[in-house]
């Protein structure tokens, strides 16, 4: 079995080759905690996990060092801190939901078959210079300076662009291309629009931390270049995310960590999950389309799916292309799991991996095509095979969990949903004759709704 995945720096299918055939080593950007993680946040971390299942596999479960970070230093995290906890300090606030936020995504992620990533550090504790002397961002900012790679102006700390001959190589933007696009807002203080915030000042009623350049906080890119530093070292082999992080931010990790190191590459693959839609639309809290894992395992569409379900349909879709979210294939990822449950309860799960799961897997995640092997496994009667197989990708295998798919008697639920989205579109409309009127429907109902910029969300009257 050879091993292939696409690189998006140089747009090619390659052989995979770790620089250190003892210890492979996977950086994958991680959540940032302040709100539910959504379905599609649920993309990278569900394909992710099978890459690092099937590293496990090929090179042995203690030779894989899988990071993925917790962003919980973020503006986002500051307002819905003030929102939800106004009568608390604000840093008690932050930890509040950076804490409730964090432990929900675990137990989702974990609902999905997902492994816990080997380390999975806090970007907070990465701020200052450590004891123990891990990569901080202070430090790599201060050499980013010393090398001739970044100037304070206005208070900030910024990357200068220019200093770097290949910056944007990763998304093939030039940057004489970007100044004439000029979509990005030019900042006086700034040499160049693409040249980006290393660090920023804090108000004092924002997080802040005591620095060269006085009280303040880190930019969002220099988290990555620390946290993968910190535990994988100046380079190290597969950097992951969404395709939507490419740029700007790991075009901007790219620059910061090469920079900084003096090294030629940061990460030797880059990989990126294509993006999810639901039902042909693009997923937004204003189109009323928005699922978060949790309403899916607790009640989407009438229905508590379950976790093996959402990875399966997940799986569905090779990774670099996009997805449709439907109800229909949620559907037949319970149909077809429970065909493959069928029996296997008394098989046991001790075969080896059958090849042709695996020499799918291996060409750059072909799930689709891993699957066309489950259902051959099935068609051919090789239970053993399958449940091997099943248990590999992170399946329960326990068919009582399919059986728990019933419809949750919330007829309440989908009806109040139905009501809110009308209501949304009444708004949008300035129809607020009939938002108002719907308001009120809801209301007899018992229901109290709260807007806020994200959206709209309900509870029942006490
Ligand atoms: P965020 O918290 O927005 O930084 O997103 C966390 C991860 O989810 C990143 O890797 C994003 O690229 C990914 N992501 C966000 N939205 C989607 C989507 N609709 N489809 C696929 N991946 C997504
Ligand atoms: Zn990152």
């Amino acid at each position: 079995m050879e091993l292939k995945l696409y690189d998006t720096l140089s747009r090619e299918k390659r052989p995979f080759e770790p620089l250190d055939p003892k210890r492979v080593r996977m950086y994958v950007c991680g959540p940032t905690v302040y709100d539910f993680a959504h379905i599609g946040n649920a993309r990278p971390v569900i394909v992710f996990d099978v890459l690092y299942r099937l590293l496990r596999h090929v090179y042995g479960p203690d030779r894989v060092t899988y990071v993925r970070n917790i962003t919980d230093v973020d503006d986002k995290i500051n307002a819905r801190a003030a929102r939800d906890f106004p009568d608390l300090p604000l840093n008690d606030a932050i930890r509040r939901v950076t804490e409730k936020t964090a432990q929900q995504f675990h137990e989702d992620v974990a609902a999905l078959g997902c492994l816990p990533p080997t380390v999975e550090p806090r970007a907070t504790e990465f701020v200052l210079p450590r004891d123990d002397g891990k990569t901080d961002m202070v430090t790599l900012i201060q050499q980013l300076i010393a090398r001739g790679h970044a100037y304070e102006a206005g208070g900030e700390v910024l990357f200068d662009t220019q200093s770097m001959p290949d910056y944007g190589k990763l998304a093939g933007r030039q940057l004489d291309e970007q100044q004439a696009g000029a979509r990005i807002a030019v900042d006086a203080h700034k040499k160049h629009p693409t040249d980006f915030v290393l660090w920023k000042q804090s108000s004092a009623d924002e997080p802040g931390w005591k620095s060269p350049w006085g009280r303040g906080r880190p930019g969002w890119h220099i988290e990555c270049s620390a946290m993968s530093a910190a535990y994988l070292g100046e380079t190290f082999d597969i950097h992951g995310g969404g395709l939507d992080l490419i740029f700007p931010h790991h075009e901007n990790e790219i620059a910061q960590s090469r920079c900084a190191h003096g090294t030629p590459f940061m990460a030797n693959y880059w990989m990126h999950n294509g993006f999810l839609q639901v039902e042909g639309e693009k997923m937004s809290k204003s189109l009323g389309n928005f699922i978060t894992i949790n309403e899916l395992l607790t009640g989407w569409q009438g229905t508590n799916w379950p976790g093996d379900a959402v990875r399966l349909c997940m799986l569905r879709t090779q990774y670099r292309q996009p997805i449709n979210w439907t109800l229909q294939g949620l559907e037949e990822s319970v149909a077809t799991l429970s065909n493959w449950y069928d029996g296997l309860d008394k098989e046991s799960s001790q075969a080896d991996l059958p090849a042709e799961v695996a020499d799918a897997l291996a060409d750059d995640l072909n799930t689709p095509q891993m699957i066309a092997a489950l259902h051959g496994l099935k068609r051919r009667g090789d239970l053993s095979g399958l449940k091997s197989a099943l248990r590999f990708l992170g399946f329960s295998n326990n068919r009582k969990a399919l059986t728990q798919t019933v419809e949750v008697s919330d007829d309440l639920a989908v009806k109040v949903d139905g009501l809110i989205a009308a209501r949304t579109r009444a708004r949008q409309s300035k129809n607020f004759a009939e938002s108002d009127r719907i308001r009120d429907e809801l209301a007899a109902m018992g229901v109290v709704l709260k807007d806020s910029k994200e959206g709209t969300t309900w509870e029942m009257a006490r």
